[in-house]
Formats: structure tokens, C-alpha cells, sequence
């Protein structure tokens, strides 16, 4: 089929004209690209199950407790006060995903996607080395319940739902942390309910995903997968067929001992269709640039290595933009780059700067409510406040709050000091007493610090009312 002809976006290659799912069997794949998959796909899953674990200044160093809404990355709480950071590193993720998609293709879907590292590099893995290549889960497919058929099937979904609920209890324990995981396994099934029925759940689903689900995750489900179409262009990096070199002038055909190729006018393609036989999502790539493609590199080893049997040029199959296909022109950082990398490179340095300036602690002052000014009898006036203070830190603070000393007044905080405990939120009242004779009839801008154990930690402007005329 030619790159011009699109008949094969007509249909979904994992369904058939009855509607019916069609079972992917790729073939084991194997080569250079894959090796190095391997090694990044272990490394990820290593980090996965490590992290939760591993405490950082008596802190995980990673948790994301959405239920109490409380963030831990590497080692630093984040408050709902920090929330606006979070919308911040959402909206760059947002914009990093389309930059770098619009660059650099689907590389995130093959080399980092946990869809594709848990269902090629273990789910996958676990088949082959309990059923076999392809052709050899094909056949048992076939075949009558018999007792190798009952063991394998049987041996096999045992270990999947063991992974799922492994991965299940990992995923849990980045929400709730280590140590409230192993308290929900240990103790009493009947005071952690909901923890059971959330292990359970997702358990089920990671274990259906990954027996049943598979490659229609990423052919159907995932919004990114959607994404492509509008993303990609000409000059994005993808995973492409030469189509120039692979159908030369009229087409391909199979490999003959001693033929000159480019005299008969074939393209290098040998149309043994290796391709195709490991594509995970059931692809012909030589049909082009499609939804489907993962880019998981499993048909860049499989045609480099027939390509290294048969004599030719390896690449025939490789990363490559379509534009870099037709002009023979190899990738270069265009000015389009240039400017969304400049974009993507300010983004994250504000979040960085955003990380890096961060505040320990949140400081909120407002006017008792039904409180206005008061007079006193030594012709000074009073203002009462409620003053909130979050404590990000892993310290105790016994809290002052003074007034600055341009100001002739005093504060008394209400019911003596504030304790400020670790990591928590604390209420109080205060009121601020200045001489008449320093202040303005109406609204007056004034300054207090706020003192942590000896230290300054804020300092905080509050509207003081002066007794009207
Ligand atoms: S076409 Fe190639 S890169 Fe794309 S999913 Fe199939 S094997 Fe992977
Ligand atoms: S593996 Fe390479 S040579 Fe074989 S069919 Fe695919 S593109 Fe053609």
C-alpha cells in the first residue's frame, strides 16, 4: 500500500468488519532499541517500587495523600496553600506535553508510558516465558481445555493478578504512605474497609488492563493517544517507513539472491512483514504515521535486522520526521523548536523559581469579624484580629507577633502565646493598640512581624481603623 493511500484509517486493525476484537500476538522482539528500552524500563519500575519507601527527613520522599491533601516531593510538604504552585506545574506538564510531543512524536508512549513499561516489559515477558512466541500462544489459543492448556492459562493469570495487586498496593502506597499501608495489611481487616476495597479495586483493574485490555488502552482510551493527530506535523520525530526508499519505483517485493534492487526498480522493502509480526497495537507502520503507533521502536529492530540479513542499509524503518522522509534530509532544530523550547525552558524555570521561593509558612491576618475600632481610656484605640498561620516545617515554633517599631502601640495576643506544632495549621486573636495621636481617622496601613521561636518567619501589612472624626 502507498503513503498516499489512507484506506487503512477506515478501520481499527484490532477489530474486525464483524465488530469483533481482533487479539494482538506480537512477536517477541528483540535488538538494539529494545535493549535500551529495557534498561530505562527497569530503572522506572525500580524507582516505582523503591520511592514509597524511602524517607527523607522523616518524611516519604514521595506522596501524593489527595484524601488529607497532603504533597510530599522529595522530602517537602505541600499545604493546600501551595496549591496555586500545583496549578502552576500542572499547566507547564500541559505545555510541555504538547511542546515536546510536537518535536519529539510519541516518545514518551514507548520509552516512558507505565502502560507500555508494565504491559511489554512484564506482563508481556510473563507470556512469552509461560506460553511462548506468537505463534506458540496462537496455537494453545486454538486448542481444546486440555491439562497444558488449564496449567498455563491458570499459572499465568495467577502471577498477572499477583503484579496487579503488587502494583496496586505501590500505587497505594504513594496516596497514604509506607507505613499506614503495612498498618492497613497488618492489622484488623475491619478497621481499614476502605483500604481493603481500594486494594481490591484496583487490583481488578490493573489486572484487566493488563490480561484483557492491553494495546486498547493506548488504541482507544488514552486522551494523549487522541492527541496525536492535532500535535504531530511533517517535522515532528516519529517512528516512520521510508516509503521513498522502501517502495522505490514499484514497490516492494520479496528478497532474491543476487538481484540488483535499484535495476529492477524495487525498493528495499522485502515485504516480509517483521513489522508488522511485533507491532504490540496489530500496526502495518508501512502504511504511515498513525493513532495507533505507541512508538515503541519494535519494528525499527525487527527491519534493521532483516536489513542486516539480507545486505542493506539498516534504518529503513527509524526515527525520522515524515518531512525528513521525503526531502532525505536529517532532523534539525528549526526555529519552530527553537522558539517552543525557549517556552518550555521559561516555564520551568518560573516553577522552579516558584519551588525554590516557596514560603515555610503562611501567615493570614484579618479583622475579627463584628469588631470594629475601640477607644480606650488612655487615648488609645484597639483593633482585634484573627490570625491564621500554616507550619510547613518539621519543627514546633512558640509564636510572637510584634509590632513594628515606627508604630507607638503594643499587641496583646489573645490566651498568651500561640504554639505553632509541626506541619500544622493554627488559629488566633490578637489586638493591636496604637496612641491616637500616631493615627489617621479611617483605615491606617500597618506593619507587624511574625517571630518563630526567636526568628522572624513573616511580616504582615494589616488595616488598622482609627476612631473617626
Ligand atoms: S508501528 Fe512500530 S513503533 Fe509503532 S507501535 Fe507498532 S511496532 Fe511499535
Ligand atoms: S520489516 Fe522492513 S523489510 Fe520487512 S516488511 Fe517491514 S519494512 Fe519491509
Amino acid at each position: 500500500m502507498s503513503q498516499n493511500s489512507d484506506s487503512f484509517r477506515d478501520s481499527i486493525a484490532t477489530v474486525s468488519k464483524e465488530g469483533k476484537r481482533i487479539w494482538v500476538y506480537p512477536k517477541k522482539p528483540s535488538g538494539r532499541f529494545y535493549n535500551w528500552r529495557k534498561i530505562v524500563a527497569y530503572t522506572l519500575l525500580a524507582f516505582l517500587f523503591i520511592a514509597p519507601h524511602i524517607k527523607f527527613r522523616g518524611e516519604p520522599l514521595l506522596l501524593f495523600n489527595f484524601i488529607e491533601r497532603k504533597f510530599i516531593i522529595f522530602g517537602n510538604i505541600f499545604w493546600p496553600q501551595d496549591f496555586f504552585i500545583f496549578a502552576i506545574a500542572m499547566i507547564t506538564a500541559i505545555i510541555f506535553i504538547v511542546v515536546f510531543t510536537i518535536i519529539y512524536g510519541r516518545i514518551f508512549c514507548g520509552w516512558v508510558c507505565p502502560q507500555t513499561i508494565f504491559m511489554e516489559m512484564v506482563f508481556r515477558k510473563i507470556e512469552y516465558w509461560i506460553e511462548g512466541d506468537w505463534t506458540k500462544q496462537k496455537k494453545l489459543n486454538k486448542q481444546p481445555w486440555n491439562r497444558e492448556k488449564i496449567f498455563k492459562k491458570t499459572l499465568k493469570h495467577v502471577i498477572f493478578f499477583a503484579i496487579a495487586f503488587i502494583v496496586a498496593n505501590t500505587f497505594l502506597a504513594y496516596i497514604v504512605g509506607a507505613d499506614e499501608l503495612w498498618k492497613i495489611q497488618l492489622d484488623n481487616p475491619m478497621n481499614h474497609l476502605k483500604g481493603l476495597v481500594g486494594i481490591t479495586f484496583f487490583s481488578l483493574l490493573f489486572y484487566g488492563v493488563f490480561a484483557f485490555l492491553r494495546e486498547q488502552v493506548c488504541t482507544t482510551i488514552c486522551p494523549y493517544g487522541r492527541l496525536q493527530g492535532v500535535l504531530l506535523d511533517e517535522q515532528s520525530i516519529v517512528v516512520a517507513y521510508d516509503f521513498l526508499r522502501g517502495e522505490g519505483e514499484k514497490g516492494r517485493a520479496p528478497f532474491r539472491k543476487n538481484q540488483d534492487r535499484k535495476l529492477t526498480g524495487y525498493g528495499d522493502c522485502i515485504d516480509c512483514k517483521q513489522c508488522v509480526h511485533v507491532c504490540p497495537t496489530g500496526i502495518d507502520i508501512r502504511n504511515g504515521t498513525q493513532l495507533e503507533c505507541i512508538n515503541c521502536t519494535a519494528c525499527i529492530d525487527a527491519c534493521d535486522s532483516m536489513m542486516d540479513k539480507v545486505g542493506f542499509d539498516r534504518g529503513l524503518i527509524r526515527y525520522d520526521s515524515i518531512k525528513g522522509i521525503k526531502t532525505g534530509k536529517s532532523f534539525r532544530f528549526t526555529s519552530r523548536d527553537a522558539f517552543y523550547s525557549t517556552v518550555l525552558v521559561l516555564l520551568l524555570g518560573a516553577l522552579g523559581f516558584l519551588l525554590v521561593s516557596r514560603s515555610d509558612f503562611d501567615v493570614t491576618i484579618t479583622r475579627s469579624s463584628g469588631t470594629t475600632q475601640r477607644a480606650m481610656d488612655d487615648d488609645k484605640t484597639a483593633n482585634f484580629y484573627d490570625i491564621a498561620i500554616v507550619n510547613k516545617t518539621r519543627e514546633n515554633y512558640d509564636v510572637d507577633i510584634k509590632l513594628d517599631d515606627k508604630y507607638k502601640g503594643e499587641i496583646k495576643v489573645v490566651g498568651g502565646d500561640i504554639k505553632l506544632p509541626k506541619e500544622s495549621l493554627v488559629h488566633g486573636k490578637f489586638v493591636l493598640i496604637l496612641d491616637k495621636a500616631h493615627i489617621k481617622p479611617g483605615k491606617n496601613t500597618v506593619y507587624v512581624y511574625i517571630y518563630g521561636n526567636g526568628k522572624r518567619i513573616s511580616r504582615e501589612k494589616v488595616i488598622f481603623l482609627g476612631p473617626l472624626l
